[in-house]
């Protein structure tokens, strides 16, 4: 509780990820690159510019970044976290950890577990997925 999230500053989430993959091979401006992936324009300029991510500046020197580019570079950044399903991730100990003591909570169709790390003890969520259609089949 209370500790400072800057380990995993910039990490996107799976719907931003998803827009990653559709960023065509041309030049975006950071208003129009943080409106595609849905994100605020100031985590471009002071997360992912000074990591270095792939830019250009054109000739009144307005900062450009290819889509494609800036996707490959996140992927390569951000590697992958893979989580087995009685895992979850600690941004503490920057890793997997197992799932200790588990408490299934709801809030309307969100179903999560909160746990406590093994390790570092700090509390964790784990969202199961919102449980939405199965019950429509
Ligand atoms: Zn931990």
């Amino acid at each position: 509780m209370g500790n400072p999230e800057i380990v995993l500053k910039g990490r996107l989430d799976g719907k931003q990820r998803n827009k990653l993959k559709s960023l065509f091979n041309m030049m975006y401006s950071p208003k129009e690159l943080s409106d595609e992936i849905g994100i605020k324009i100031d985590q471009i300029y002071t997360v992912y510019v000074p990591l270095g991510c792939p830019q250009k500046r054109d000739e009144r020197n307005h900062l450009l970044i290819n889509g494609k580019e800036f996707s490959k570079w996140y992927s390569e950044v951000y590697v992958k976290i893979h989580l087995m399903p009685n895992e979850t991730f600690c941004k503490t100990c920057k890793k997997g950890v197992a799932i200790q003591n588990p408490k299934e909570k709801k809030k309307g169709n969100l179903v999560y577990i909160l746990s406590t790390c093994p390790n570092c003890g700090r509390g964790l969520t784990k969202i199961l997925s919102a449980k939405r259609g199965e019950n429509d089949k």
